[in-house]
């Protein structure tokens, strides 16, 4: 599948002074991505903010590419992972609590997992 990730409160809390990456980021992408599932970060900032925090956080082996946040999106996700209840009604996946400050107990991207019957790590 096509699996559209989005950045703003989904994988990363950013306050004025700190980006936090929310709990278990590297571990799921790596996890769809190995299960034989296309990564994609997409966000409404723009293409070059889904670069910059990927390479912030060294997530890029897990990505196929970037996207700006558009209708006009030239390859169509088959599920998102987003905090935005409208998007996630609109393209159907996975709906995530607004991750909005650092919090190391946050397991809600595992969630993904679930979602597409990929068993959760233990560790
Ligand atoms: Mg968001």
């Amino acid at each position: 599948m096509r699996i559209f990730v989005d950045i703003d409160n989904t994988l990363l809390a950013s306050s004025e002074s700190e980006w936090a990456l929310r709990p278990g980021a590297c571990e799921v992408l790596a996890a769809l991505q190995g299960h034989g599932h296309a990564v994609y970060l997409w966000s409404a900032t723009g293409r070059a903010h889904c670069q910059r925090i990927a390479e912030h956080f060294g997530l890029q082996p897990f990505i196929t590419e970037y996207f700006d946040k558009d209708p006009d999106c030239p390859i169509k996700p088959d599920l998102i992972v987003d905090d935005d209840w409208y998007l996630v009604q609109k393209y159907s996946g996975v709906l995530v609590t607004p991750f909005r400050e650092p919090d190391p107990n946050d397991r809600e991207l595992y969630k993904v997992l679930a979602h597409v019957g990929i068993p959760i790590p233990t560790s």
